[in-house]
C-alpha cells in the first residue's frame, strides 16, 4: 500500500478519505468493530461530548455539514457515533478499513523504504507512509489497587462499555473515578441504582452544561454560517467558537466579577474558560474563580460534610480538564447516593463482594471503573514501533514523549501522528486539530511524490527546538500544576511533564504552515 492508517476515529477516517482522494492506495486498521474511535468504545451511561457540536464536527466538507443535523447543543454518544457512521457511509470509508484488527507491531524497513505492519490476525502489510491515528485517550488504565479480578459481581469499564443495555435497578453499585467520565455517569446511575457509592479520590471542578435541544431556526442559521464559523474556529486559541476575552480578572470590580461569573454559571457550558484572560496564568485570579465554584457546590449539596469533600482544593481550576455536568452535585442529595472520600480513606482492595477502604468494606453488586487513560503517549507505547536502526518509540520516549510539532519523530521516517504528544492535543478541539494535522501531512506527502522524495523525518535539531518551546511554554501556564493525565501523573512510573503545546491552535497552525511555506527546511528528506 502507499499508506496505512491506524485507527478509525475522526482523525483516521479523515486521513483515509484525504489520502484516497489524492489517489494513494490506503489500508486502515481498527481494533473496534466499526468507525467512531473513542465514541465506538465509550458507551457508558451519560456519555456526551462536552464540546458543542458546532465545534465537534468535521468542517472540511460543506456537503457533510449541510446534510447532517445535530439535535442538541452538546451531543450524546449515540448521536456522535451515528454521525461518524453517516460520514463513513457518505464517503464510502469502510471499504478501506480492516475492523476488529489490532496493529501489534510496526517496523521501518530502510532498504525497501517502507513500514512493515503486523496485526493480531497475522497480516503483514507494507506501506510507504504510516499514519498513527491512534488517539490521545485510547489506552484505558485500571486502578492500581489489587483484587479487581476477584470481584464476583459485574465489573464495567467506562472505556469499554458493553454494547447491550446494563440494568442497575435494585443493585448496589460502586463507581471509582470522578474525572470527566465518572461525572457524566453519576447522575444517570444515581437515578437507577438502589444504593450508589461514588469513590472519589481527587475532586474535579465541574460546571453545569445546561444542554439544550437545537431549534430549527438556529440550525438553519448555523448551516448558513458554517463557513464563517469554521474560519473563526481555525483562527482561535482552542480551535473552536467558544467565547474569549482580553479582560484580566482584576481589571473589573469585585461586584462586576461576581456578576460576570453568575451569568456564566447560569448560561452553562464552557463559557467560564473565556471569562478572564489570565485564568491560566494568574494564580490569584484562578483561586477566586475556584472559590466561586466551591461556593456553588456548598449551595447545591445539602449535607455540609459531603459538600466539603466534593470541593476541589490544592490545584488550580482548569488545570485538570474542566468538566461539564447535568445534575452531578445534585445527585449527592439523593438518600441512596453516598460519597466515599478516598483521600481520607484510600481504597485498599477489591474483594469478592465489594471494595475495602481504610474505613471498612462497602458491599457491591456492580463496580464501574472510570479511572482514565494512559493519555497522549499510551497508544504508541502499547505495541512495538521500531524506526531507523531498530530504535523503538519506547526507547525514544523513555524520558518522556518527544516529537516535532506532535506530528513526526526524528528516527522514524514517513511516520506521522495525529494529535500526537507535544502538539496542542487535548488542549484544542480535536476534530479541528485532526483536520489540520491530516491536511499538513497530505500536503507534505504530495510534495514528496511530486519531487520523487522517498522518505522524510524531522531534523533532530528542529525536534529539540520544538521540545524546548513546548517545555518553556508549559512553565508559563497553571495547566502543568495539577496531578493529571495531562502531565502523566496518573500512570505509575510515567515520566512527568506537560507534553502538550500550550501556545494555542492558531499559533500552532501558523507554525506548521510556515514550515511548509519555507520549503520544509526543518525536515530531512532522503
Ligand atoms: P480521568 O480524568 O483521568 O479521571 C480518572 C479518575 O479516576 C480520577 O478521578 C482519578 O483520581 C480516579 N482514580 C484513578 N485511580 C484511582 C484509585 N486508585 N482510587 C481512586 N480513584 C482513582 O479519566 P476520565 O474521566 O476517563 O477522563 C479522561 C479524559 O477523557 C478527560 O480528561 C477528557 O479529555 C476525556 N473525556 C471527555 C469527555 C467529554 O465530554 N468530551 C467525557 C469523558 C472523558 P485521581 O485524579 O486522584 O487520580
Amino acid at each position: 500500500m502507499d499508506a496505512i492508517v491506524v485507527g478509525a476515529g475522526f482523525g483516521g477516517m479523515y486521513a483515509v478519505h484525504k489520502l484516497n482522494e489524492m489517489g494513494l492506495s490506503v489500508a486502515g486498521f481498527e481494533a473496534g468493530g466499526d468507525v467512531g474511535g473513542v465514541w465506538y468504545w465509550n458507551r457508558y451511561p451519560g456519555a456526551r461530548c462536552d464540546l458543542m457540536c458546532v465545534d465537534y464536527s468535521y468542517g472540511f466538507s460543506d456537503a457533510l455539514q449541510q446534510e447532517w443535523t445535530w439535535s442538541e447543543q452538546f451531543a450524546a454518544q449515540p448521536e456522535i457515533l451515528a454521525y461518524a457512521n453517516f460520514v463513513a457511509d457518505k464517503l464510502d470509508l469502510r471499504r478501506h478499513f480492516h475492523f476488529e484488527t489490532r496493529v501489534t507491531g510496526a517496523t521501518w524497513d530502510a532498504e525497501a523504504n517502507n513500514w512493515i505492519m503486523i496485526t493480531d490476525r497475522g497480516d503483514e502489510i507494507r506501506a510507504t507512509y504510516c499514519i498513527m491515528a491512534t488517539g490521545p485517550l485510547s489506552i484505558p488504565k485500571d486502578p492500581e489497587f489489587p483484587g479487581l479480578e476477584t470481584f464476583e459481581g459485574e465489573v464495567l469499564r467506562a472505556a469499554k462499555w458493553p454494547h447491550t443495555p446494563v440494568d442497575f435497578a435494585g443493585k448496589r453499585v460502586g463507581l471509582v473515578g470522578t474525572g470527566s467520565s465518572g461525572i457524566q455517569i453519576v447522575p444517570v446511575v444515581a437515578a437507577q441504582a438502589a444504593e450508589f457509592h461514588v469513590f472519589q479520590r481527587t475532586p474535579s471542578y465541574t460546571m453545569p452544561m445546561r444542554n439544550t435541544a437545537l431549534d430549527p431556526d438556529y440550525v438553519t442559521e448555523l448551516k448558513r454560517n458554517y463557513p464563517a464559523i469554521r474560519a473563526v474556529a481555525r483562527a482561535s486559541h482552542l480551535g473552536g467558537v467558544r467565547p474569549v476575552t482580553s479582560r484580566p480578572f482584576f481589571s473589573i470590580t469585585p461586584s462586576q466579577r461576581q456578576r460576570v461569573m453568575e451569568d456564566a454559571w447560569a448560561r452553562g457550558g464552557l463559557d467560564f474558560l473565556g471569562l478572564f484572560s489570565d485564568l491560566l496564568t494568574n494564580p490569584e485570579a484562578n483561586e477566586q474563580v475556584a472559590e466561586f465554584v466551591r461556593g456553588k457546590i456548598a449551595a447545591t449539596v445539602n449535607d455540609p460534610a459531603t459538600a466539603e469533600a466534593l470541593k476541589p482544593r490544592g490545584y488550580p481550576i482548569f488545570a485538570r480538564r474542566p468538566c461539564l455536568d447535568t445534575g452531578y452535585y445534585e445527585a449527592f442529595n439523593l438518600p441512596h447516593v453516598h460519597l466515599v472520600d478516598c483521600i481520607k480513606h484510600p481504597i485498599e482492595r477489591v474483594t469478592a463482594h465489594g471494595i475495602t477502604t481504610t474505613a471498612g468494606t462497602v458491599a457491591l453488586d456492580t463496580l464501574i471503573v472510570a479511572t482514565g487513560y494512559d493519555g497522549l503517549s499510551g497508544a504508541l507505547l502499547a505495541f512495538e514501533v521500531a524506526g531507523r536502526d531498530g530504535h523503538t518509540v519506547r526507547e525514544k520516549w523513555a524520558g518522556g514523549a518527544r516529537s516535532y510539532l506532535g506530528l513526526m519523530m526524528a528516527g522514524f521516517p514517513n511516520l506521522f501522528m495525529l494529535c500526537g504528544p507535544n502538539g496542542p492535543a487535548a488542549l484544542a478541539n480535536i476534530i479541528t486539530l485532526d483536520e489540520q494535522n491530516v491536511n499538513w501531512i497530505c500536503q507534505l506527502i504530495d510534495h514528496m511524490r511530486t519531487n520523487s522524495i522517498a522518505s522524510v523525518e524531522p531534523q533532530p535539531a528542529a525536534e529539540d527546538a520544538w521540545m524546548e518551546q513546548v517545555f518553556s511554554l508549559a512553565e508559563l501556564t497553571l495547566v502543568s500544576k495539577a496531578n493529571t493525565w495531562y502531565v502523566g501523573a496518573n500512570v505509575d512510573g510515567k515520566p512527568r511533564g506537560l507534553s502538550m503545546y500550550t501556545g494555542g491552535f492558531f499559533k500552532y497552525n501558523e507554525t506548521c504552515t510556515n514550515v511548509a511555506l519555507r520549503g520544509y527546511d526543518t525536515l530531512r528528506f532522503a
